[in-house]
């Protein structure tokens, strides 16, 4: 698995900002190269990724100022959390 370039700990692709923001289609291919990975829901030692993560049910708005998109948050929530959720089940983790 690759590692946070956060908090340097292994990321599991269920929860890596960087496959997530592919499926919403924010980032490319390449993006993968150039990012690397990221936690994307918090983790005990890392803050993810929250200008994404406040789109998914039960995490904290972003205040950094990102601002809150309402019409990001079916994309982010429904679609690319979802379909990362189902391609990367959390088997044994
Ligand atoms: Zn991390």
């Amino acid at each position: 698995m690759l590692k946070c370039d956060k908090c340097g700990e292994e990321v599991h692709p269920s929860n890596d900002a960087v496959l997530v923001a592919m499926e919403a289609g924010t980032i490319s291919m390449v993006g993968l190269l150039v990012y690397g990975s990221r936690h994307f829901l918090p983790t005990e030692n890392c803050k993810g990724s929250p200008s994404r993560a406040q789109y998914i049910e039960g995490q904290p708005r972003d205040t950094r100022g990102f601002v809150y998109n309402e019409e990001d948050e079916q994309g982010w929530r429904d679609d690319a959390f979802a379909r990362v959720q189902e391609k990367y089940p959390l088997v044994d983790q």
